[in-house]
């Protein structure tokens, strides 16, 4: 397969690290949009200093549309509705260590699964959405006030809230630098900033290589790893109240992508993950074998060495430096 690069991409090849600013950025790998088995090979580089990782030739904004579509959509929506609200009971301990109430928002809030686990009268809700379906959803599932649109033309007043909240939505954004400090605006003093975002050092990244599920391409444009999201968090004048890594396994997909790439070579007709709500009567042969076998063993043997598959931080709004009378 070729490396197509068209006018529906933009260069970054010779972009600055949006973390450190570190000029070196090297190759680390190339590999296909698996979710819809398409051809076009992306390019991801590397910061050796933070160790950010982003795709090199991004699509531009106006054709990155192309890349979701309903399937997509779906494929989300069902996995985000799954979650129930014990799923979401980890993070409201993690939030309620700080903040006990107040005003909250969730960046990328989809249809409500975390606002409708946070409803409490104790909380004033807001959400960002780009999908007004999701958004409506939203709004008549938590009674959040959800704005619909893209996460820096948020109608937010500076200083007003208390919690932000962002769930797997940074490493979809053109600039999260830019988002990161519109945060930071957005927040009291005192307020934090509580995130998620795959892990590109995680042990399950280095194990499944391309066929990595998280990698995303070319929906995740950056890739972050402990060091890297801290990096870019000190850099723009938060404080950084935890950052740990979680074990959420995502060895099903990644193996399907393996499986579906063997079909692929051999010229055996299979449904992409694209089309996961009519999974075919090999695939779901083949994934009971794996869930009563190998699964559960390379899982539990993955997650005795390195790092966890999620980066969980909370990053806090520093209160203003007295000035010494
Ligand atoms: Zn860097």
């Amino acid at each position: 397969m070729a490396v197509t690069l068209s006018t529906e991409f933009e260069c970054r090849n010779e972009s600055a690290c949006v973390a450190c600013g570190g000029r070196q950025a090297e190759n680390y790998l190339s590999a296909p949009d698996r979710f819809f088995s398409r051809d076009i090979i992306y390019k991801l580089v590397r910061c050796p200093s933070c160790s950010l990782v982003w795709l090199s030739s991004p699509p531009l904004p106006s054709r990155i549309g192309e890349h979701y579509g309903p399937s997509y959509d779906s494929f989300i929506r069902k996995a985000t509705e799954k979650k129930s609200d014990q799923h979401w009971q980890q993070t409201l301990s993690t939030i309620q260590k700080y903040k006990s109430g107040g005003s909250l928002l969730d960046l990328g809030c989809g249809a409500g699964s975390f606002l409708g686990a946070m409803r409490n009268p104790q909380w004033k809700l807001f959400g960002v959405e780009m999908s007004e379906q999701c958004a409506t959803m939203a709004r008549q599932r938590t009674g959040a006030t959800v704005f619909t649109g893209d996460v820096l033309d948020a109608d937010i007043t500076p200083g007003s809230l208390d919690v932000v909240t962002c769930f797997h939505v940074l490493e979809h954004v053109y600039s999260p630098a830019e988002v990161m400090a519109q945060v930071f605006s957005w927040l009291k003093p005192g307020g934090i900033f509580c995130v998620h975002v795959p892990n590109i050092g995680a042990a399950e990244a280095r194990v499944f290589g391309t066929y990595w599920y998280p990698l995303e391409l070319p929906r995740h444009l950056y890739h972050f790893s402990p060091a890297s999201l801290s990096y870019l968090g000190k850099s723009l004048g938060f404080d950084e109240a935890e950052l740990i890594t979680c074990r959420v396994s995502f060895i099903e997909y990644s193996t399907r992508h393996i499986l579906s790439s063997l079909l692929l070579r051999f010229g055996i007709p299979h449904p992409d993950l694209a089309s996961a709500s009519a999974p075919g009567l090999l695939w779901r042969i083949f994934r009971k074998g794996l869930r009563l076998t190998v699964l559960p063993a390379l899982s539990a043997i993955i997650s005795m060495t390195g790092q966890g598959q999620i980066v969980e931080a909370v990053f806090r709004k520093p209160f203003p430096v007295q000035a010494a009378e």
